[in-house]
């Protein structure tokens, strides 16, 4: 496909000037609040963001996996909140619909998504099922023409302003084959959303867990054929693995500048930190990993725009770039000294944000799996 590398240009260059102007200002006020700004939700909506992947046939923006990675790489030096909000409605809930979706399913709720008006929220885990998501318990039974869902999902990204929900829930026997996906308007009779539980970071995307007590839903919220709901959720998880991997590497060079900004202001034994050496590696060290994980997440997103990406190397780019993300909240803490302890600072607040990175969307030991059996398969 020929792109459009102007248009490209313009947007990364927009993208620059919201998350310096708009995005980064408005962080601390976030935080406090624990609830985006309305003036940052409306500049996202502005540049598109909500629709980053959706098709410009649904309304999207359409990019490219690499023109994704390229805008992530510029958004993440934002507070990784900013992303939880409005990366979502690109993410799984809109990637399933457009897997599996009939037309009109896509109609109903990808212009909406793309849009911003309805924010999705992607409800798999459960008290009893994380890592072990195909062990969920939720249960969706024919009830009529519809179906009826029970059960209880956990700390759902977004919950308390859903406008969207894509739920996993199990239609058949035990396993992954047992489940579907239902799309389901958070105001249907039977859906309780439970006040949202207090986090250590990532304030302004809030959690909440999700309640469905004999919630009658009508045929068409199936999405797919019935069990194939993991399937599907799991087919979008690379693009996600990349789509994190690209945040990483810019809230990496994001960390790493207010590090140096930091290191050439504070003096202490009548010099600037930044001439010891010492504090100077730190940066250093931060600096080599911010530009491995940039590499990786873009060399391996035009391999998925090229069809030729493995899981494996999906899932090896989030370990890498997530674990790296959190050596480098560290050291820049560090350089701050016990200015980086105290709350206000934004190399307190970005060492908060970040340690969720390791957790989400596949663990590290889960990322660690999948990487492994890409070494092995085939061979033991
Ligand atoms: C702030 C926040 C937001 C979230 N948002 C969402 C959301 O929007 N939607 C959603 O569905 N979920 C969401 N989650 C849930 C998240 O996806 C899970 O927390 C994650 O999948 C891990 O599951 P768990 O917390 O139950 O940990 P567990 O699965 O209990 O794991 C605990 C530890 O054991 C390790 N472990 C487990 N199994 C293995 C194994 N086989 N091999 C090696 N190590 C293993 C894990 O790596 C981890 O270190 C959110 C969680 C948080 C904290």
């Amino acid at each position: 496909m020929i792109r459009d590398t102007a248009a490209q240009g313009a947007r990364l260059a927009a993208a620059r000037a919201l998350v310096q102007d708009i995005l980064i200002p408005a962080e601390a006020r976030m935080d406090a609040e624990d609830r985006m700004p309305e003036a940052a939700r409306a500049a996202i909506r502005a540049h598109g963001l909500f629709g980053i992947s959706i098709p410009e046939a649904h309304g999207g923006l359409g990019l490219t996996m690499e023109e994704e990675a390229e805008l992530m790489l510029i958004l993440g030096r934002a507070a990784p909140a900013y992303r939880a909000v409005f990366a979502l409605n690109s993410g799984g809930a809109a990637q399933i619909l457009l897997r599996a979706g009939t037309e009109p399913q896509k109609a109903r709720w990808l212009p909406g998504l793309a849009r911003g008006d309805l924010i999705a929220c992607f409800c798999l885990s459960e008290p009893e099922a994380g890592s072990d998501a195909a062990s969920l318990r939720t249960t969706a039974r024919r009830d009529g023409d519809g179906w009826r869902i029970d059960g209880r999902k956990r700390w759902v990204t977004n919950a308390p302003e859903a406008g969207m929900l894509m739920v996993m829930a199990r239609t058949g026997g035990e396993g992954a084959r047992g489940i579907s996906a239902f799309a389901i308007d958070p105001a249907t009779r039977g859906v309780r959303i439970q006040p949202a539980q207090a986090k250590m970071g990532m304030r302004g995307a809030q959690v909440a867990d999700i309640v469905f007590e004999d919630c009658r839903v009508p045929a068409d919220a199936l999405i797919g054929a019935e069990g194939e709901g993991l399937k599907l959720a799991l087919a979008g998880l690379d693009k996600v693995r990349l789509h994190l991997a690209a945040l990483c590497a810019g809230l990496m060079e994001r960390l790493v500048d207010e590090g140096r900004r930091h290191a050439l202001a504070r003096q202490q034994f009548g010099k600037p930190i930044a001439e010891q050496p010492a504090v100077a590696a730190l940066l250093a060290d931060s600096a080599a990993e911010a530009l491995a994980a940039r590499c990786m997440a873009l060399e391996l997103a035009r391999a998925r725009d090229a069809g030729t990406l493995r899981p494996a190397d999906a899932a090896a780019a989030k370990l890498f770039a997530t674990e790296a993300a959190g050596r480098v909240a560290d050291r820049v803490l560090q350089v701050h000294g016990g200015e980086g302890y105290m709350t206000g600072s934004a190399a307190e607040r970005l060492y908060r944000d970040v340690r969720l990175l390791r957790i989400l969307d596949g663990t590290s030991e889960i990322q660690r799996l999948v990487v492994a059996r890409g070494l092995f398969s085939g061979t033991v």
